[in-house]
Parts: structure tokens; sequence; C-alpha cells
């Protein structure tokens, strides 16, 4: 250990890339919030565009039924008034063909007597050959006095086979008994067809539900789909209204988001939804594109600032090695001559205020020449280090330090200490080098390497023209001499002021 250590200055290096990385987290961080932001409101705005497709279309369901039942209302009203003799049958074969003709959303429109049997319908050709006693929507009406409308909901048309959505009104006999059932079919295809007018794109679908969970149509129009049930979903089920409607779809597997609206009138409702990564790939290609250009400049600034970061730790090594080299001896590894001068000067000052006192020992190896002379240069070196460093452990208060005067004259600043406490310090010292037992022939009569101390205390004062640091040294070494004088191995102390 030397007594003399360097302060350690605070690293810039390190600071500016604690800098560049707070800097490029930030940037990383702020982006990351900005896009996820950015993906959250697109999200909303497909769902809410969704939400209103659902809205408008399940309108459009509505006019429809409304139609479908006006038709309906119109016929049992004909049926009621002009009954169903074969006159008046004829009669309304030819109006069910006139009304539903011009309408491309009904299919048919279809008369049932009492026991089930078709009577009339606007597609000429099954009278007395179909009959739907089995089916709910006879069921329905023949067993509830009700004369309201009844959606179907979905059965296999029994004119042709094909899926069709049935709305019907029983009509009664002038008695008021069942007299039997007027229904009118409307395709799903029909809605199929509608929804793809609307845009989707290639992955969404638009899908017209019952309210039991049935899927009545759906755009594009899958025929294994029509009839399937997704009331076991359970976003189908909570949902209530309208509302956004995220799902993985159990016809193809997609997940799509999109809003769904029921209708408060008829029961069925509509989903208008888009392929959640189709409706995302915009956003996905720019946050592909941002991302780039973000990384890009993160790496520069990154690189950039690491690169400077080590020049100026290098250069700051440098400094602090110049430092070093500007106030230590190189040999011992002491505080050098101007670095003892710069110390005395600054603790004499503050003694001075503080009125306590500055001690100084001037440390001077007895017969050093001779030891040169004998053991050579390198050795003489040698031995400087050895008792630089046994005196080193002297500094122990802030303050303090231990410095090579000059030659193999070594000097120990001791602020606050009082002559005892130099006079102790020495003595130790002393003791220390002589306990090292070098081998030095030429100083009797130990022969082996000792030191001589001259140590002097005073109280500086503000006042120069008193004393001054230069007084010090001048007391110190004259102590010093007159150990030498005295014999060596010894420490003499300068007379108290
Ligand atoms: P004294 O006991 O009276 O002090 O005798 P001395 O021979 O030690 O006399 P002085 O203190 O005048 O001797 C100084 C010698 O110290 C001269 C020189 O050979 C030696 N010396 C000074 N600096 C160095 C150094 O850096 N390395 C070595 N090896 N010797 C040095
Ligand atoms: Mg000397
Ligand atoms: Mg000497």
């Amino acid at each position: 250990m030397t007594a003399f250590a360097q302060k350690r200055p605070r690293s810039s290096a390190r600071g500016l890339r604690a800098f560049v990385l707070v800097v490029c987290l930030a940037i990383l961080a702020l982006e990351g919030w900005r896009d996820w932001h950015e993906r959250d409101h697109e999200i909303n705005r497909i769902r809410a565009e969704t939400l209103n497709l659902a809205k408008s279309l399940t309108q459009h369901a509505q006019d429809t039924f409304e139609l479908a039942d006006a038709l309906l209302v119109d016929v049992v009203d004909r049926v009621e008034t002009g009954g169903t003799l074969p006159d008046a049958i004829a009669r309304l074969d030819v109006f069910l063909v006139e009304r539903v003709q011009p309408l491309q959303r009904i299919k048919a429109l279809t008369i049932y007597g009492e026991d089930g049997t078709l009577l009339s319908s606007s597609l000429p050709g099954h009278s007395g050959r179909v009959n739907i006693r089995g089916l709910d929507l006879f069921k329905h009406h023949s067993t509830t006095s009700s004369s309201n409308w009844f959606v179907g909901p979905l059965i296999r048309d029994p004119l042709g086979g094909d899926w069709v959505l049935t709305l019907s009104r029983r009509f009664n006999k002038p008695d008021g008994s069942f007299g039997g059932v007027v229904q009118a079919s409307v395709p799903p295809r029909y809605f199929g067809n509608f929804f793809g007018r609307f845009d989707v794109g290639s992955q969404g679908t638009i899908t017209l539900l019952h309210q039991n969970g049935t899927i009545l149509s759906r755009y594009p129009y899958i025929e294994r789909a029509i009839g399937t049930n997704v009331l076991n979903d359970p976003q189908f089920r909570n949902a209530r209204g309208s509302g956004n409607y995220d799902y993985a779809s159990p016809i193809d597997g997609l997940t799509r988001i999109g809003g769904y609206q029921r209708n408060h009138i008829f029961p069925v409702g509509v989903v208008a939804a888009v392929g959640r990564d189709e409706a995302l790939a915009r956003w996905n290609e720019e946050f592909v594109f941002r991302g780039t250009i973000i990384g890009l400049l993160i790496l520069t600034i990154g690189s950039l600032g690491w690169t400077l970061g080590g020049t100026l730790r290098r250069r700051e090594q440098a400094e602090a090695e110049l430092a070093i080299l500007a106030t230590t001896d190189g040999l011992t590894g002491l505080a050098n001559r101007r670095t003892f001068d710069k110390q005395l000067e600054s603790e004499w000052l503050r003694a001075a205020r503080q009125k306590t006192p500055v001690s100084l020992l001037l440390i001077d190896v007895d017969q050093f020449k001779a030891y040169n002379d004998i053991y050579g240069h390198q050795a003489g070196d040698e031995c400087l280090r050895t008792i630089a460093k046994t005196i080193a452990c002297a500094a122990r208060r802030p303050g303090d330090l231990v410095a090579r005067y000059g030659g193999e004259e070594l000097a120990i600043l001791l602020p606050g200490a009082d002559e005892s406490d130099a006079a102790i310090i020495a003595e130790d010292l002393r003791a220390k080098v002589e306990a090292l037992r070098v081998r030095h022939d030429a100083n009797p009569p130990s022969r082996i390497l000792t030191i001589s101390i001259g140590s002097a205390t005073r109280i500086p004062s503000l006042d120069r023209s008193r004393i001054g640091p230069d007084d010090l040294i001048t007391l110190a070494d004259s102590a010093l001499y007159r150990a030498k004088q005295d014999g060596r191995n010894r420490v003499a102390s300068a007379k108290a002021a």
C-alpha cells in the first residue's frame, strides 16, 4: 500500500453509455406504447365499423320479415273472408303468384289447411301432395290461439328440399277455430347474396342468426354452415342487444373481430366480422416497417454511443494516468515533491484557521551513499521502495501525506498531530525500519538499514511574517541534522515555539 491514493475521477464514459442506453430504451418504450395504442385504436375502429354494418343488416332482415309478414296478413285476410272452397283457392293461387313474383326475397307463399295439407302456393303443382303436420310451425299455430307471426326458424322446404326461413301466421274459420296456416319462405341464399354486397375482406363473414343460436344464413354462403348451432359459444350466450363479437369461427377456424346486433322485433340478429389477421395486415406492415426503422435508429445510436463511450473511457484513463504521473513519485509510488508542497500549503492554511497544530517528519536513510556503493544503485532503489512501503502506514487521517521529498529523503505531513503524537509516530516508523533488519555493513554499529527522523510541530499563523510552511521544513531539517549528529537511527524533535 502507498500513502498516496489518487481520487478516482467520476467516469463520464459510463455516464454516457448509461445515457445512450436510457435514450434507446425510452425510444423503444415510447414506440412500443404508441404502436400498441394504435393497434388498439385500429381494432376499435374495425369493431365500430362492423357493428354499424351489423346494425344496418339487422334492420334489413327486419324489413324483409316485415314485408313477408305484410303479405301473410293480406293472405290471412283473404282466406278468412274468402274461405277455402275450390273457387276461392283458385283465385288465391293466382293472387299468391302475382304477389311473390316481383319479390326476390320471398321464395314462396303457401297456404295449408287445418290438417296440414297444402291448399294453395305461389309455386304451383304441389296442392294436396305436401303436408306439414309434423313441422314446428304447424304445431305452434294449431295449438296456440295467438294470431301472431311465428318465425320457423329454418326448415327443409316442403316444396323442394332447400333450406328456407319461414314466417307464418294462422288463419281462423268463421267460427274462430283453427283453419290452417299461411307461410312465407325466405331463401337463406337471399341474405347470403345481399350480405355479399358489403366489403368485409376475403376473411370476413356476415352471419344471420336465430336467437336460439342457429345460423340462418351467411356470407360467404357455405351450405354446411346453415343450420349449425353456436349456442354453446359463451360469447353468443352472453351477448345482449348489440356489441363487439370477437371469436374463433367454428366453421373455418379463423379468428375474427366484429360486432353483433339483435333485432328487437324478430328473434334474429346479425354478426358482421372481419378476419383479424387481414384487418390488421396494414397495421402489421406499418409496424414491421416502423420497427425496422426504429431498430436501425437504436442500433446506430447505440453503437455510436458505445464507441464514443469507449473513446471517452480511454481518454479518461490516459488523463487519470497523466494525473497520477504528475503527482506521484515513479520509484516509490508516494506523493511527489510538488504534491507535498501543495498539500503542506493547504493544510497550513486550514490549521491556521482552525488553530490546530501541524507536524512534519523529515526522514533520511542513514549512510545511504555507502549502501549504494556496496550493494549497487538498483539495490538502493529497492531499498527505498521497501522503506516507502514501511512508512506509508503513517498516513491514517485525511490530510496526512507521505511523500518523497527528494533523493533518499522522505517527508510525512501530519495535520492535527501535536508534538507528542509526532514523536510517537516517528519513533514507531524508525523502529519498523530497524525491524526490517536489512543488511547494511557500512552503517555501524548495528550494520542494518536505519533511518533518522527530524520532527517539527507548530500551530500555524495566518500572519506569514511570523511563521510559514517553509519555517516548518527548516525546523524539521535542523532536527534531522541533529539526529544525524547524535549518532543516526534516532528521532530528534525541534524545540517547541
Ligand atoms: P547520511 O547518513 O549522513 O545521510 O549519509 P548519506 O550517505 O545517506 O548521505 P546523504 O543523505 O547525503 O546521501 C544521499 C545519497 O542518496 C546520495 C545518493 O547516492 C543516494 N540517493 C539519492 N537518491 C537516490 C535514488 O533515487 N536511488 C538510489 N539508489 N540512491 C539515491
Ligand atoms: Mg540525504
Ligand atoms: Mg542519508
